[in-house]
């Protein structure tokens, strides 16, 4: 009996947290959701920024590659200018010094695989050496910006000029070329080196770039040199108007940035830098989408694998709360079976313990009452009092109104015994037929005495008819007695027989009265006290 009490007990504390459990169920299962999305974001969006990282130093490390080949190819070139300007101002342009700087021009455009030609002109522009097998008649080149500068400017450094298509094959060149002087350092013409630009394509075709990336050598001041992809209508064109070149180039040494183009829309990570020795830069771009290709797949794989997770969860957990929520609803219901029963018993205990026609306490629930007080009283040296109550000439009542009135009448005398339990231990009983019993504990003789006396008056006011009494209404007769009871002298029967007998006493007395048992009294008192009676003491 008690485990099944500690069960439902249980059960009824666990129903009380029925609704947090569930949503935190609900929570537990968004939570390992969101964490799970959450991570996986996190993971990719950090591969991602690595990704472009690395990316961004690959780009910045072909850049200083391409540049450092774009000052190697150039600076070759100018280093042969520089002996071949020495030369012509030392051995002077007579037929047979020319005839030897020929034969130097063709040996060293054969050793050096990015020069297209060498070319010596005059203060006029007229060609006086080249490296060519023949030389064109009459041609000059006088109108040339790399002459014109020359001419101008009274410098001896290397100057690179705007790209130009070859009078003599055709193909696109770039220029360098340096000042010649007199003796005197007046113009004496110019030396000429050209570069074929499809040796910076070769170099630049050697690079992975994608399908979308680009390589440029330009200029500082924007103009376009070559480029990959080779675009003939970009070569000799300006990109001053850029936002890679003004926002970027134009003004720092070297960076990377990312930047939309103009052009086709595609977004470029752009590597700049500018050679340390020539007034030229490069730079290469990687397309941003291309640099994320194999992140944007990795992505796509995660996040269907994360996507079929999440259904699993979703599923898992739903699964789950809804176990919690049939477990809740068992509980449920084992509490209010827990309730039914607890009901049934209470009305069954009422039912053993209560009498039913009159409400008070029945004879089974007396006898309880008695033993437990009496022992208490024992315990307590407490006195403890009985009043049994007996209704007058209850028979005749019963013959001359009835037995439905009888019992009517027995309820009317119940509630005002009822209403005379002044404190909690106070136990007033059906004690049998029309006798009721009132067992008043730590109450002594008088005090048991005014309580009867009290109810025997109120029965009385009540003024329930009836002619077979002499009073003519309803009356009671009680007997009371009270004392100290001691252990293994006194017991619960004698207090029973005794107030029995003060009610014998009230009844021969001529009914409607309330005795106390006296006599009984004194004889106990012999018995306990015996010298002290028998001396008179
Ligand atoms: P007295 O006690 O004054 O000497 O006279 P009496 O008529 O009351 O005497 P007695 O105790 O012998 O009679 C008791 C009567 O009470 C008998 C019975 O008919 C009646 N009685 C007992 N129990 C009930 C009950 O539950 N209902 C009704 N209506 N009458 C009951
Ligand atoms: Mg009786
Ligand atoms: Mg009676």
């Amino acid at each position: 009996m008690s485990g099944l009490l500690d069960t439902l007990t249980r059960q009824a504390r666990l129903t009380t947290k029925r609704v947090p459990i569930t949503s935190l169920a609900v929570f537990f299962v968004i939570l390992v959701c969101l964490s799970l999305v959450f991570i996986d974001g996190w993971r990719s969006w950090t591969a991602r920024n690595i990704q472009l990282h690395e990316m961004g130093i690959s780009t910045s490390n072909m850049t200083r590659a391409i540049a450092q080949h774009a000052g190697d190819t150039i600076k070759a070139a100018d280093t042969t200018l520089v002996g071949l300007v020495e030369r012509v101002q030392a051995d002077g342009n007579d037929a047979g010094a020319l005839q030897r700087l020929h034969v130097l021009l063709v040996r060293r455009v054969d050793e050096l695989p990015q020069l297209q030609g060498l070319f010596v002109y005059d203060e006029n522009g007229r060609w006086l050496a080249n490296s060519l097998p023949t030389t064109p008649p009459n041609v000059n080149n006088s109108d040339r910006d790399y002459f014109i500068y020359h001419r101008t400017h009274l410098d001896t450094e290397p100057y690179i000029g705007l790209p130009i298509q070859s009078r003599s094959t055709g193909a696109w060149i770039i220029t360098v070329s340096r000042r010649i002087n007199h003796a005197d350092g007046s113009f004496a013409g110019v030396a000429l080196a050209t570069i074929n630009i499809d040796y910076f394509k070769k170099f630049y075709d050697s690079f992975d770039i994608g399908r979308h990336g680009a390589i440029v050598l330009a200029l500082n001041n924007g103009i376009m040199l070559t480029r990959r992809p080779l675009l003939n209508n970009y070569t000799g064109k300006s990109m001053a108007n850029t936002v890679l070149y003004r926002d970027n180039i134009s003004k720092k040494a070297a960076g990377t940035v990312f930047i939309v183009s103009a052009q086709d829309g595609v977004t470029r990570l752009n590597s700049f830098r500018h050679l340390d020795q020539y007034p030229l830069y490069v730079s290469s771009a990687l397309s941003k989408d291309e640099i994320l290709a194999d992140w944007l797949t990795d992505t796509y794989v995660h996040t269907a694998g994360v996507a079929i997770l999440l259904v699993v969860l979703g599923l898992l957990g739903f699964h789950l709360v809804g176990q919690i929520k049939l477990r809740l609803n068992t509980e449920a219901e084992l509490v209010r079976t827990r309730d039914a029963l607890e009901t049934l018993n209470q009305t069954l205990e009422r039912l053993a313990l209560q009498d039913g026609l009159t409400g008070l306490a029945n004879r089974r629930h007396f006898d309880i009452a008695l033993d437990k007080e009496f022992s208490r009283a024992v315990r307590e040296a407490s006195s403890l009092a009985l009043v049994m109550i007996d209704v007058d000439c209850f028979k005749q009542y019963n013959d001359i109104y009835g037995h439905a009135a009888g019992d009517e009448c027995l309820r009317k005398i119940s509630e005002v015994v009822k209403t005379n339990q002044n404190r909690p231990g106070d136990v007033a009983a059906r004690y049998g037929g029309e006798e009721l019993g009132v067992l008043l504990p730590g109450t002594d003789v008088r005090g048991a005495m005014a309580i009867a006396e009290k109810i025997r008056l109120e029965i009385h006011s009540l003024g329930i008819e009836h002619t077979g009494n002499s009073a003519g209404v309803v009356t009671v007769s009680a007997g009371v007695d009270a004392f100290v009871p001691i252990q293994d002298l006194d017991n619960p029967l004698e207090l029973i027989q005794a107030a029995d007998k003060a009610l014998y006493a009230a009844k021969s007395g001529g009914r409607d009265r309330v005795c106390d048992n006296a006599s009984f009294r004194v004889l106990r008192q012999t018995r306990v006290q015996p010298e002290s009676v028998a001396t008179g003491v």
